[in-house]
């Protein structure tokens, strides 16, 4: 499907969904009532950057109960992993979004996507006067969004005055120690990200961002620690749908979070983000198209994150070849291509494809394993893999090491944009140059290296001369006309390094190569 259809797609879907739309729009906070129940816009950004947005994907509305995916992100990255977990759990609830529920004993929030948890997160944020921290806290939204975006105020004030229930729970947090601070400035806080005004394209591209390791697509600004991205990931997608988070993974199957101002994004790791924005939800709190909409184009696209596609041999080994099946374009006299032909099959050359992760790569290294008895070299060539991920890099530069303790050369060809690769071998395999490692950026160079390694020990061979008749241009000459040719013919000699003809001089002479090598060079023009 190209672009635009998947345009018409997502204008199809709306259409289809314009009159079907039940559920209640959030009335606790009295200023949410204050939309067009009809609103709704859907939006998908790609972590390439491409956005797909329709209906009202630009209206504001605040992003309410989202706005915890961010707050848990900048937690993490003030306090770390453990201290944030000492104060707020990662277990789903199982139940609403503003119950209070805590830990029996020790008071910690079950998880920092239910208001307790989201509360006790503002707390751990880093020190800094109230102001600060708001002013820190809307630019690490303009990272996610590529803009600057503000708080609603007269969203902000209805919360405030008719949030009896979030200021029980934050007294109930400071009575056990889980906030240490001034409750009434958390509160404050948690107030005003709640009632951050966002569109729906903006709430894909902040999915768009976790789906790209924290760095927003469009702008190529970092938004997040890419550390701490599986975290935030982990806990939306056990936690991020209030008390229906298990149906929903179970049916759409991407982490994802709702607000109860009609926002749901889902996110699909190293892929998209899908939102949705319409303001009436259903009896758990989520938006009702919202939910259908994420469930359709999960399901007519299938983007289940456990619908993974399996790699295969296949896939991941696009061709296989021993060295005496294919040899490099060199030109060989008899002697020598009857011996390359013998032992050519100590020359191997995997062609791997596609996105190579541990999987994958484990696939196609156990296969070269299986060749190692008769081996001496390993091509392993890089031209048609898209992408290459640290587990897979990691089992290959164990898999290097033992290659050289077991006496086989691996020489990686077509790899030298390949940079997380090439970097992680020359970071780990210090003496990376001298084993010639990415010294043969080709595959026919690297062949000719290993053929050339292979000759080396039959030293005869190489210092061979070829007679006049057994040239190849020469072949069904008579014995009259060689001798013929043989008196035309004089006989010179060079040195290593001499240059025989270059670019530009006359090309008025035929030579035939009786001993020794020549090399043809095409240099680049400066
Ligand atoms: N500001 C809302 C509250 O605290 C957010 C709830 C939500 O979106 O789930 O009640």
């Amino acid at each position: 499907m190209n672009a635009k259809s998947f345009l018409n797609y997502l204008e199809n879907l709306r259409q289809e969904y314009l009159t079907n739309n039940p559920g209640e729009v959030a009335s606790y906070i009295p200023e949410l009532l204050k939309v067009d129940a009809d609103w709704l816009g859907i939006s998908v950004v790609t972590v390439d950057g491409h956005v797909y947005q329709v209906g009202d994907s630009k209206q504001d509305f605040t992003i309410q109960s989202i706005s915890k995916v961010i707050t848990y992100g900048m937690a993490l990255e003030d306090k770390g992993v453990t201290a944030v977990l000492e104060k707020v759990d990662v277990e789903p609830s199982g139940e609403a979004f503003n119950s209070i529920s805590l830990e029996p004993g020790t008071g910690r929030p079950r998880n920092p996507m239910i208001n307790a948890g989201a509360i006790a997160t503002v707390s751990l944020l880093a020190d800094g006067n109230a102001q600060d921290k708001l002013k820190r806290m809307l630019d690490v939204y303009q990272s996610y969004v590529g803009h600057p975006v503000r708080v609603d105020e007269d969203v902000y004030r209805s919360e405030k005055e008719t949030g009896h229930r979030n200021r029980a729970i934050g007294y109930m947090l400071r009575n056990y120690d889980i906030i240490e601070k001034d409750t009434d400035d958390v509160l404050d806080l948690y107030f005003k990200q709640c009632s951050i005004l966002v569109t729906c394209r903006d709430l894909a591209l902040i999915g768009a961002t976790l789906a790209n390791n924290g760095v927003n697509p469009i702008t190529g600004i970092r938004a997040l620690n890419k550390e701490y991205v599986p975290n935030v990931l982990g806990v939306m997608s056990s936690c991020g749908m209030y008390d229906y988070s298990g149906a929903w993974i179970y049916n759409v199957g991407m982490p994802a979070k709702s607000g109860v101002g009609g926002g749901v994004v889902a996110v699909l790791p190293g892929q998209l983000s899908i939102a949705v924005f319409s303001p009436k939800l259903d009896d758990k709190g989520n938006s009702f198209r919202g939910i259908e909409i994420c469930k359709r184009i999960s399901k007519d696209f299938g983007l289940h994150l456990f619908h993974s596609s399996q790699s295969t041999v296949s896939t991941v080994i696009h061709a296989r070849y021993s060295g005496a099946s294919i040899r490099s374009k060199r030109y060989r006299i008899p002697e020598q291509a009857k011996l390359l032909n013998e032992l050519g099959n100590k020359v191997m050359v995997f062609e791997l494809a596609g996105d190579l992760m541990f999987t994958s790569m484990e696939i196609a290294l156990s296969e070269a394993e299986h060749n190692f008895n008769l081996l001496r070299y390993l091509v392993l060539d890089f031209r048609r893999v898209t992408s290459i991920n640290t587990g897979a890099i990691h089992l290959l530069v164990d898999f290097i090491y033992l290659s050289y303790e077991q006496g086989i050369a691996v020489i990686l060809t077509n790899a030298s944009e390949k940079f997380l690769l090439t970097n992680a071998i020359k970071k780990q395999i210090p003496n990376y140059k001298e084993l010639q490692l990415l010294h043969h950026n080709d595959i026919d160079v690297a062949l000719e290296w290993c053929e050339e390694s292979l000759l080396s020990g039959h030293a005869t061979i190489n210092q061979t001369s070829v007679a006049l008749a057994d040239m190849v241009l020469c072949e069904g000459f008579t014995e009259a006309e060689i001798s013929s040719l043989q008196h035309v013919l004089d006989k010179r000699n060079y040195n290593a390094g001499a240059n025989i003809c270059s670019e530009g001089e006359p090309a008025d002479s035929l030579y035939f190569v009786v001993s020794g090598e020549v090399e043809v060079v095409f240099a680049a023009i400066a």
